[in-house]
């Protein structure tokens, strides 16, 4: 079974030198050299993980800053996920070794019946000659003697079922919640990045089959987020993150699909929707999160208001999951430059 790269025990004079560029990078973003910080640099460094070198070259390309959230989000994305993907590879192919163990069960039980079979004709014949009082006896016996065999393989083969039968439920609930966890984002409990490419592309491939289907998207970002870290510390940043992912899971349909995008900005997909009930639906989110109240436990100090910019977008025709998030993005960023703390939809952009 493959292990994700970040277990791998490299030859020391390559690791030496990825862990001298590891270091490097991280004081180059100001970055402190925790270990998961260091281990996505490193990995990077080594330059093995394709998705991992082009998201942090993206980045950096396009001077995008880069801080130890934002690894700590690649480590999530990149090395952990990768770990659980593998847990739930390694649960099925247990299941299948089981499974398997249940019809070589089956298969032996059928040959001992097969051999019940037999001896049951022999005996049948038999006992339609002229047997002796010594025959019969004889006959009594064997058909004594391959009942009771039979009887016992049959009690073994139940008894084997039937622990079968309780691994592989205590299995799938394993490989359900293994399931859950590599598609939840554990600070919101909403769906992760992963989850959500999933998902637009299962909802895009649908809408291919039927293209009047409608699909749109919105994408969301916490106003001035950065203010609560810096003022009141990054466990404050986390509550806010968590409350307003909470208000998005409380206010979307049963078959909405919300995400957290990143740091502080979200996605929600909303499958047959159309722009109108779209922004309908992102200013409900808007509205309830600006009412939130948030107090400071410790001084029972109330946190200044929280307000998030939408941006909203509706699939077009030829659109993939990357031009429509590209829309949403553009809408979010002219809610940002237009003021922050409003909705905009894709239509406001100026393609000039
Ligand atoms: P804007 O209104 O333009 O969106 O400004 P902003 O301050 O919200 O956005 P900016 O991108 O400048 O800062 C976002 C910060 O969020 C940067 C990063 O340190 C922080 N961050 C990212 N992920 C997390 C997280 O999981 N928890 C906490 N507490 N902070 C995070
Ligand atoms: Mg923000
Ligand atoms: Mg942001």
């Amino acid at each position: 079974m493959q292990r994700p790269t970040c277990f791998q025990l490299d030859a020391p004079n390559d690791a030496r030198k990825w862990h001298t560029r590891a270091l490097e990078f991280l004081d180059r973003f100001d970055i402190p050299p925790t270990p998961i910080c260091h281990l996505v640099a490193y990995q990077y460094a080594s330059g093995r993980s394709d998705t991992l070198t082009e998201t942090i070259d993206k980045k950096v390309a396009t001077n995008t800053s880069l801080d130890g959230y934002d690894l700590k989000h690649l480590f999530e994305l990149h090395c952990l996920e990768q770990d659980e993907a593998i847990k739930i590879d390694d649960h099925l192919s247990d299941l299948h070794g089981l499974l398997f163990q249940v019809l070589q069960g089956v298969t032996s039980a059928c040959s001992h019946t097969e051999i019940f079979n037999e001896t049951l004709q022999e005996q049948t014949q038999a006992l339609s000659g002229n047997p002796s009082l010594e025959d019969l006896r004889t006959i009594a016996n064997t058909l004594l003697d391959a009942t009771s065999t039979a009887m016992h393989k049959n009690q073994l083969m139940r008894d084997q079922l039937e622990s079968v039968e309780a691994r592989t439920h205590t299995l799938q609930t394993e490989v359900e919640k293994l399931r859950d966890e590599v598609s939840t984002d554990p600070l919101t409990g909403l769906y992760n990045r992963k989850a959500l490419d999933q998902r637009m592309n299962e909802l895009l491939a649908e809408t291919e089959k039927d293209p009047a289907q409608t699909l749109s998207l919105l994408m969301l970002d916490i106003d001035h987020f950065k203010q609560f870290n810096d003022r009141f510390g990054h466990m404050i940043g986390d509550e806010v993150i968590r409350r307003v992912g909470m208000t998005m899971k409380e206010l979307v349909r049963q078959d909405d699909f919300p995400a957290r995008y990143g740091g502080e900005e979200f996605t929600v997909v909303l499958p047959s929707t159309d722009i109108d009930d779209a922004v309908d639906i992102a200013k409900s989110i808007h509205e309830a999160v600006s009412k939130l109240v948030l107090v400071r436990r410790s001084t029972k100090e109330r946190l200044p208001g929280i307000t998030i910019s939408v941006g909203a977008a509706t699939l077009q025709h030829g659109d993939s999951c990357e031009t429509l998030l590209e829309r949403a993005d553009q809408a979010l960023y002219l809610a940002k430059e237009g003021g922050r703390n409003r909705v905009v939809t894709e239509a406001e952009i100026s393609y000039m």
